[in-house]
């Protein structure tokens, strides 16, 4: 264990009132395998607000969240290959797994039974996992990603979770066939990285939204075809029958069975969304017309560097609002209401420490 120093402080939530506040922490000093990183910045994700708050019922008290992290190396072990100090370098939600299943070998990492989360997980040293809404991190560096030169550290930190759990379904459920008609249902931070990643691949891309205020930007400045009001019905039964698939990001429970009636027959939705309760559907739903509805949990590692690749060769990013860490629970109530286009992001690396040393005092 490296020794807790003043430096390295994190954002934690002591209780499921979800509340952070500063909290000094010990980091791992760097292993062999290892990737010592100055975190720069990191994006808050909808899970980070179930999280703190203990909508999943699996919270380890206290909880220092974040897992879209961009940052730079500082220090690598002597078996490292692939990273040097001074690189611009990534983490997304997991740090570690068994690196030996079958799933593992065949670069699903995200699906292996040994899986560690970037917070609140137990890693296989017994220590507690701390995100990246702290000062710095040691990661294995296969769970590293490089950040291609194009892609800036800001926009860019988001697509380490909200982007790969859209691009992995998008690409293992075949909904990234040009001229395909794809559904993009919620459109927050999962949502509006889904519909760029759509035209990325040259689809068509409808967002189904439940926010009328998010018409205009949907298609003018984010680039989707068209836009369906949940809430109208007119507007649900002219789409009735028309999506080959449906990417259901929406993180709060409501009902599936009119949703999936947007799709055309055969058609997918593919569920990221991770809602508190359970989900009803009525089964005449998906047997009429042979539907699919299927889960998708983020994404490989190998995968994680082949998106973040595409996402630099066609400009992909997120639509981020930067904020400093002293107004991270107030960018938490506002996430709560769906109020962020579309992502916040901390300024960790200007605003994080005088915001420990503010509270300090
Ligand atoms: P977000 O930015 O808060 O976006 C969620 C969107 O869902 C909102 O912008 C809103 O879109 C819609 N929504 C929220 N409450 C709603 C309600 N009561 N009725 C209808 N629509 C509602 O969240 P996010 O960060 O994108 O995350 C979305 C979900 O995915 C969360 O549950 C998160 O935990 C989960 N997640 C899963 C994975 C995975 O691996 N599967 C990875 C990351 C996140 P509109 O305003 O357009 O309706
Ligand atoms: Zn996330
Ligand atoms: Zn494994």
């Amino acid at each position: 264990m490296a020794p807790t120093t003043a430096a390295n402080v994190g954002l934690a939530a002591r209780d499921a009132s979800g509340h952070l506040s500063p909290l000094t922490i010990a980091r791992r000093n760097t292993g062999d395998n290892d990737v010592a990183i100055k975190i720069m910045f990191c994006g808050i994700c909808h899970s980070d607000l179930h999280s703190i708050k203990n909508e999943w019922q699996n919270a380890i008290y206290p909880i220092i969240p974040g897992h879209e992290i961009a940052g730079v190396v500082t220090e690598v072990g002597k078996n490292v290959t692939k990273f040097k100090a001074g690189d611009k370098v990534g983490v997304g939600c997991m740090v570690n797994s068994c690196q030996s299943c079958e799933n593992c070998n065949q670069g699903f990492e995200n699906n292996c039974p040994g899986i560690i989360f970037t917070y609140n997980s137990v890693d296989r040293d017994g220590t507690v996992t701390y995100g990246g809404y702290s000062s710095m991190v040691v990661v294995h560096e296969r769970f590293v990603v490089r950040f291609p030169e194009a892609m800036p550290l800001d926009k860019g930190a988001p697509l380490l979770c909200a982007g790969i759990t859209v691009y992995s379904p998008m690409k293992y459920h075949g909904l990234n066939v040009p001229g395909m008609h794809v559904g993009v249902l919620g459109l927050g931070g999962l949502g509006h990285v889904a519909v760029k990643f759509g035209k990325a691949f040259g689809m068509k891309v409808t967002v189904i939204s439940s926010s009328p205020g998010k018409k205009q930007e949907a298609i003018e400045r984010l680039g989707a075809d068209a836009f369906v009001l949940s809430k109208n019905a007119k507007e649900m039964q002219a789409a009735l029958g028309t999506m080959d698939g449906i990417i259901n990001t929406v993180s709060a429970n409501i009902p599936v069975a009119p949703l999936l009636g947007l799709l055309k027959p055969n058609g997918k939705m593919i569920l990221v969304g991770l809602p508190e309760k359970p989900i009803e559907i009525p089964p005449f739903a998906l047997v009429s017309r042979n539907k699919t509805l299927a889960g998708s949990c983020i994404g490989g590692m190998a995968d994680t560097q082949e998106m973040i690749d595409m996402a630099a060769k066609h400009g992909v990013t997120a639509d981020i609002e930067v904020i400093g860490a002293d107004y991270v629970n107030a960018a938490m109530e506002r996430l709560a209401k769906a109020d962020v286009r579309y992502r916040f992001v901390i300024d960790i690396g200007n605003t994080l420490g005088d915001c420990a040393a503010a509270v300090s005092e």
